[in-house]
């Protein structure tokens, strides 16, 4: 018999609707609403606000009033909190992890990484809370003494994408509230449900309301741009493609609000010849085909030795052939579907344009057929640099890979581009690894591994993948603010 899931504690029939401001759910003050679809089978399984500009002015104004006591909250105090919000997530973490599936369609196992990873956030920043430290030294003129504070830097906005909606969304909320801030979340609209159940979790763990507000919105520009219209709203913090991120930037501009800014990746994948193979084929699968493909850090190009090019590509061909494709809350699957059709089309672009270029096709390429926004794992044999792949994000299972001969080749092939996420490397050789990792134009790197994410570690990138770093000790400081004052003691 089939599992009643409708008897999860989070199901988009149990869900709370609305909008969540102040501590309320209410609707859209238009009352529209928007679909939100499964991706493995195209059916609608919930409608949510499309809240507007009266909804976005709403939501400040209540992140304005709750933001005085949140500031005043005794930092052991905020931090017992969000301790809470992680002990809670934690209790939670498979009907959490089905919800994302659902919505988002990954595999459940991706799910679970997930839930793990985006709770981490709050058990992280519940122990950085209280360790918010400033400095008091004497200027070097030995006249007077400098003390530097930090202070909660204001309201913020928050705006995530939907490849993870519960971590996107805790790897801010987490810092920012234990910085002392109050915020407005603007969660993809693919994928809000995840979004809407953490903020009755967030409550239930004993954040004041009015401290995170959430709403979802089919006209993200202009709801945005009229909350960093208010001189209250001091901090945007945006995780999404590059494109969008310029265009926020240059809105951020006008009251020139602080900014971070968490954006696309390209990301390469090295293997020399002197690489474990077991090891290096591990990684790459783990790069490349986590959440089918379509996280930022996913491996984009694929660069192995020549030497071992033939063998490499023969092992991540059959791994890549044997995974289970299918809708995300099935327990076997291995590699759920995309987001949406638009997303399988540019892969099927991206692919088409890498055969007329030259590359070879080994395995996967076609989109099935019927339901479901589904994109088999694919792998591409000798993809020229020509090929849009090579530069564009892909965001899909499919493994572009390509030879080369010498390392400072393969290194200046993989700065040749806008972005700098992530990198990965494989070798035994650990003198190279760090060689190569200091001329790499990226702000991760992942020597033998095939992870870089890890909530006590600075995530961000360089160049066009964003500014600023979310996570580990300097995740917090970009909700705070400096203020330096000069005593003559
Ligand atoms: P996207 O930029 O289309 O959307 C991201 C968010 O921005 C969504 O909530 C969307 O509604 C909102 N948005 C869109 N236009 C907007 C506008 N004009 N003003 C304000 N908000 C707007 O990206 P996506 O397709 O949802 O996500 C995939 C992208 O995100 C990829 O480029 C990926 O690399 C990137 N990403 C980066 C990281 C990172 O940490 N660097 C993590 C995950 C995803």
């Amino acid at each position: 018999m089939a599992d009643d899931h409708t008897k999860r504690r989070y199901h988009p029939s149990t869900l709370p609707s609305g909008i969540h401001v102040g501590g309320k759910w209410q609707p859209a003050a238009s009352g529209k609403t928007v679909a939100v679809n499964d991706p493995s089978t195209e059916m609608e399984i919930a409608r949510v606000p499309d809240a507007g500009l009266e909804d976005a002015a709403a939501a400040v104004e209540a992140a304005a009033k709750a933001a005085p006591a949140w500031a005043a909250t005794a930092p052991r105090k905020r931090a017992e909190i969000l301790r809470r919000c992680f002990e809670l997530m934690t209790e939670r973490a498979e009907d959490l992890a089905w919800l994302i599936s659902l919505e988002n369609g990954k595999a459940l196992r991706d799910a679970r990484g997930e839930v793990a990873y985006a709770a981490e956030f709050f058990r992280w920043n519940a122990e950085e809370a209280v360790r918010i430290q400033g400095d008091f030294f004497t200027a070097p003129s030995g006249a007077n003494r400098i003390i530097v504070d930090y202070q909660p830097i204001g309201i913020c906005v928050l705006i995530t994408p939907w490849n993870f909606p519960a971590a996107m969304a805790t790897r801010k909320i987490g810092p920012a509230l234990a910085a002392g801030c109050t915020v407005i979340l603007k969660p993809a609209t693919e994928t809000p449900l995840t979004a809407y159940a953490l903020a009755a979790l967030y409550e239930e763990a004993g954040v004041p309301p009015g401290v995170v507000n959430v709403l979802t919105t089919t006209t993200p520009g202009p709801v945005t741009a009229a909350m960093l219209a208010d001189p209250r709203v001091r901090k945007i913090s945006f995780t999404g493609s590059t494109g969008v991120g310029r265009t926020l930037l240059a809105e951020a501009a006008k009251n020139v609000i602080n900014s971070s800014m968490e954006l696309g990746g390209n990301a390469p994948v090295i293997v020399f010849d002197d690489a474990d193979i077991d090891v290096a084929i591990e990684g790459t699968m783990i790069a490349k085909m986590r959440n089918a493909g379509q996280a930022c850090t996913a491996a984009n190009r694929i660069y192995v030795h020549s030497a071992v090019y033939d063998a490499f590509t023969e092992r991540l061909t059959s791994r890549m052939q044997a995974l289970k494709v299918g809708p995300g809350t099935s327990q076997d699957t291995e590699c759920g579907p995309m987001i949406t059709a638009n997303a399988v089309a540019k892969i099927e672009r991206l692919v088409a344009d890498a055969l007329q270029s030259g590359a070879k096709l080994l395995c996967g390429g076609k989109k099935p057929e019927g339901k479901g926004y589904f994109f088999p794992p694919t792998v591409l044999s000798d993809v020229p640099v020509k090929a849009k792949m090579s530069c564009e994000e892909i965001f899909g299972p499919v493994a572009a890979l390509s030879r080369f001969e010498t390392e400072d080749e393969v290194i200046a092939r993989a700065n040749d581009t806008e972005y700098g996420l992530s990198a990965y490397i494989f070798t035994k050789d650990a003198t190279r690894g760090f060689r190569v990792a200091r001329q790499l134009e990226s702000g991760m790197i992942a020597l033998n591994r095939g992870l870089v994410s890890d909530p006590a570690a600075p995530f961000g990138g360089v160049k066009q993948s964003g500014l600023g770093r979310e996570g580990g000790t300097h995740g917090i400081y970009e909700f705070l603010e400096a203020q330096y004052i000069a005593t003559s003691i």
